[in-house]
């Protein structure tokens, strides 16, 4: 198991609760709000990585993933990135 399906893991495990509570203290990281690509759709949507894909981005205009601290502590973002349009590293991992 990878970091990230180690954090995957983790999540799936959690109460509601502690998963919202967790996702925000993921969302420190996310670079997603400063990215060319980002559309803010009303929800305060980011962490797609994680989460899933955004409600209202429809094109992809640069990735900055790969900058991303969460990305690079669990090595994910370089092969599998647009996230928000693409969906979750495990869907794409997925295929
Ligand atoms: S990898 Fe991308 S989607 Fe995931 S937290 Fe970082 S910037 Fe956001
Ligand atoms: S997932 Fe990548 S392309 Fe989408 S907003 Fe985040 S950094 Fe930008």
């Amino acid at each position: 198991m990878d970091l990230f399906e180690e954090l995957t893991e983790e999540l799936r495990n959690l109460s509601e609760e502690d998963y919202s509570n967790r996702i925000k203290e993921l969302e420190g990281d996310c670079v997603c709000p400063i990215c060319p690509t980002y559309e803010d759709c009303g929800h305060g949507e980011n962490v797609f990585c994680i989460t899933k894909k955004s409600s209202c981005v429809d094109m992809e205009l640069g990735c900055l993933c790969p900058t991303c601290p969460l990305a690079q502590k669990y090595k994910i973002g370089v092969l599998y990135n647009f996230y928000c349009h693409r969906g979750t590293e495990k869907e794409q991992r997925e295929g």
